[in-house]
């Protein structure tokens, strides 16, 4: 089973909860844990894995053979994202623009384009505590997050549980890393703007077919406005995380929650089961 956690808004809990899940399931099961959030990836801190693999990630981007060039500006017509540009007699290729998409190549009718990989981040696997952990790491520069976080999906096994760390908001980063989930835990605070960034990120959810429960954290303080809200729109909230300022000292320390406080490894474990039963059921439906 793939379980995605996200969040609209950042600094909600999301990584706390994805390590604390796979911790405490690695103790009955074979788990994975994916750190997608590749332009700042941190479940490392708290899993502290040792990496046995590094593999760099590379996007195609054109090369242009000027001799078979005309500079007919198709490439630069084709291209969405103003990644090549035909000036007079000159072909200008942006690398940092490229998405590797290969139009400019298809369509060149002189067959003057050539691809050429271009390193853009970096694919890091290794274990921890039981845990195949694996992340992306995006170079310092670059903008194209998704092609890293395929290649980190890649590493997915049938057969085991694996929990994906996603990076916060609702961009294309993150409809990357949730698409194929069985389940996304939304983690969120009672405030408005955990609130507000809550609705955008079961809009985009409900639109990847994804079914999603809530993660309250930081209970105590805000008002009761998210829970109505997931009320009216029949959203479970599957686990509320006090405020309380040793789950903060903890998370500060790099020490997971369910090794400080050792009573949440089984409120961890619950969530899974509750989900568990919650994605089968689900699937079971869409069978009949
Ligand atoms: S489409 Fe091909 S031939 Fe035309 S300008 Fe681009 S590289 Fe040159
Ligand atoms: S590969 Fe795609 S994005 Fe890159 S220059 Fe060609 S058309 Fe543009």
């Amino acid at each position: 089973m793939i379980i995605s956690v996200a969040s609209g808004k950042g600094g909600t809990g999301k990584t706390l909860v994805a390590t604390n899940l796979a911790l405490s399931l690695a103790r009955e099961d074979r788990v994975q844990l994916l750190d997608c959030d590749v332009e700042e990836p941190d479940a490392h801190i708290f899993l502290k894995p040792i990496f046995n693999q590094s593999k760099p990630v590379f996007i195609p981007i054109p090369q242009v053979d000027e001799e078979k060039c005309t500079y007919c500006g198709q490439c630069a017509e084709v291209c969405a994202y103003k990644a090549i540009a035909v000036i007079k007699k000159h072909v200008l290729v942006f690398p940092e623009l490229c998405h590797g998409c290969g139009a400019c190549s298809y369509l060149c009718p002189e067959d003057a384009i050539a691809e050429v990989g271009r390193e853009i981040g970096v694919v890091e696997i290794g274990n921890s505590k039981g845990i195949e952990f694996i992340h992306g790491k995006l170079s310092i520069g670059e903008a194209m997050a998704p092609p890293i976080i395929r290649e980190v999906k890649d590493h997915i096994v049938q057969g085991r549980t694996t929990i994906i760390d996603v990076a916060p908001g609702t961009s294309c980063p993150v409809v990357e890393a949730v698409k194929g989930s069985d389940f996304c835990l939304l983690v969120t605070e009672p405030t408005p703007f955990g609130l507000n960034d809550l609705t955008l990120a079961i809009e985009m959810v409900r639109e990847l077919g994804v079914p999603c429960g809530v993660v309250l954290n930081r209970t105590g303080v805000g008002d009761k406005k998210v829970e109505d809200y997931c009320l009216k729109e029949n959203i479970p909230i599957l686990l509320q995380i006090p405020l309380d300022i040793e789950i903060a000292r903890l998370y500060s320390r790099g020490i997971p929650l369910v090794e400080g406080i050792t009573k949440y490894r089984e409120t961890f474990l619950k969530l899974f089961h509750d989900i568990e039963q919650r994605a089968q059921s689900i699937s079971g439906e869409r069978d009949d």
